[in-house]
């Protein structure tokens, strides 16, 4: 099967969160089962430096509409996947963060800058593309894709049955009115059953609206978008559409995230030489500045400093978790006023908790390979990565009995499958007892190396997922 993966975000060059990590490890698990996966990406800065070379191999242009008319651009991964470089330096050709200007907020043009990101990988879904490669299927992730199963759908041509992913549903892609046009759709496209969404235009109703058919990236978490409490307004919609509605649990890089091999670490690890995990341990401290103790449990996050991960409530309890007693390393960019209050925090306890403000993917090596116990309190989590690589490298995770958390961790009360700790209100109350029973059982060695041998266990690789997409693919040619 030809499948063009049209994505906003792709691990190693440009990532904000989960969807960069799948969008840069699917593919190549889909080609291995012999599929013709092709990325469709904008030419950030990152990876146009990384494909100097790339070669021009068309030059869509549109009938209607304002938005212009891009390069398309090959290039070949080092893994071996192939590129298609969405090339408008205008539009792409800003550095950080794909969504958001100098000052964190949103550039003003993002919905032409996705919506020509969607436009494009429609054009080669349909006869107009001049392209010689055609792809049976349009597989797009999140808002900033969105529009291009609604493009599939409205403009004449479309031929390739369209797949939408949802990572995330509280990002939505909402625009006024007057972007309708200058996207170049149709009026027919502004009503309820089209892109419109109580007077915007949404281009994550656009995906759920019009693609042949819809995952997400955990069971629990498909489940959940059903609910009224859980759906963030696309409730109905979702359980209108529950008949093609289906939860993959997303897999890890099992390369990159891995102990025995990991080259970000001090020391290597593995299920049989956990006790070289320690050196990674004392490794941290000193980076970070705490103080030497193998005494203290060393709790771990990485993550976005947001209230959907829950890092207002950790900040709530992590004076009680310092009492436990216990050391603390959060490692996180996002709301100014979480980053302020957490850099206080740490100002105030120095030898006890860490906070470092930024992405620094190497430090995220470290942290899950040094901390003793990982912490995600997520509100809501869609799957969530770093508890998967938190069991793959002995860090048990505490999390929230919520979407992909509830699917991958076992609480360690189950006696012969328990590789974590589970709680389930979202309330600081509930946080602090799930980390104090944490603590207890690692002070327990015994029963912390059955704990951690059984995460380590985990098959988290892209293989069986790959496999789910891969029947998907097929239902919907058949
Ligand atoms: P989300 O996509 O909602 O942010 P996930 O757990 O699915 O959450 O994925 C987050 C990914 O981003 C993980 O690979 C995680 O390690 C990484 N990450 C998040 N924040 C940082 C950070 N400050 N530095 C390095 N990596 C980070």
């Amino acid at each position: 099967m030809k499948v063009l993966f049209a994505t906003s975000e792709m691990a190693p060059w440009v990532k904000t969160g989960g969807l960069g990590d799948v969008a840069g490890a699917l593919p190549a698990a889909l080609r291995a089962l012999d599929h013709d996966v092709r990325v469709l990406v904008p030419a950030y800065p990152a990876l146009s430096k990384s494909f100097p070379d790339a070669e021009e191999i068309a030059r869509p242009r549109w009938l209607n509409g304002l938005l212009p008319s891009p390069g398309l651009k090959q290039a070949t991964a080092p893994d071996g996947t192939p590129l298609l470089l969405v090339d408008y330096p205008h539009y792409y050709g800003r550095p950080g963060n794909p969504y958001l200007g100098p000052e964190g907020r949103d550039w003003l043009d993002n919905h032409l800058r996705f919506g020509l990101l969607s436009r494009v990988a429609a054009w080669l879904g349909s006869t107009s593309s001049t392209v010689d490669w055609q792809p049976d299927i349009v597989h797009c992730h999140d808002w900033q894709t969105g529009l291009a199963a609604a493009y599939l759908h409205y403009l004449p041509g479309g031929q390739a049955k369209s797949l939408f992913t949802v990572h995330n549903l509280a990002f939505q892609g909402l625009f006024d009115h007057a972007s309708l046009f200058e996207l170049g759709l149709p009026d027919a496209a502004w009503n309820i059953d089209g892109v419109e969404y109580y007077g915007y235009l949404s281009f994550l109703k656009a995906g759920l609206q019009h693609a042949d058919a819809i995952t997400t990236v955990s069971p629990t978490y498909a489940r959940e978008i059903q609910t009224d409490e859980e759906g963030m307004g696309m409730a109905g919609l979702l359980r209108h559409r529950a008949q093609d509605l289906s939860g993959i649990l997303n897999g890890i890089d099992t390369r990159e995230w891995n102990p025995a091999t990991d080259r970000h670490l001090r020391q290597t690890y593995s299920s049989r030489r956990l006790e070289h995990k320690a050196a990674n341990k004392a490794a941290l401290q000193q980076e970070l500045g705490l103080e030497q103790r193998d005494d203290l449990p060393l709790l771990g996050v990485v993550s976005r400093l947001t209230e959907q991960k829950g890092l207002d409530l950790l900040l709530e309890v992590a004076p009680q978790l310092l009492k436990l007693p216990a050391q603390l390393v959060v490692l996180g960019s996002g709301s100014h006023e979480l980053e302020h209050a957490w850099k206080a925090l740490a100002h105030k306890h120095k030898a006890q908790c860490a906070v470092v403000i930024g992405f620094d993917e190497a430090l995220a090596h470290r942290i899950e390979a040094g901390a003793d116990i990982f912490l995600m309190p997520s509100r809501f989590e869609p799957c969530g990565l770093n508890q998967l690589y938190s069991l793959r490298y002995g860090t048990p995770p505490v999390v929230r009995a919520t979407g992909g958390l509830a699917d991958t961790v076992i609480d360690a009360t189950d006696a012969r499958r328990g590789n974590g700790f589970v709680f389930g209100p979202a309330t600081a109350e509930a946080l602090l007892q799930a980390v104090h029973r944490a603590t207890l059982a690692w002070r327990d060695p015994v029963l912390w190396r059955k704990l951690q041998r059984r995460g380590m266990a985990r098959d988290s690789s892209w293989q069986d997922a790959a496999g789910h997409y891969a029947e998907l693919y097929q239902k919907l040619l058949s």
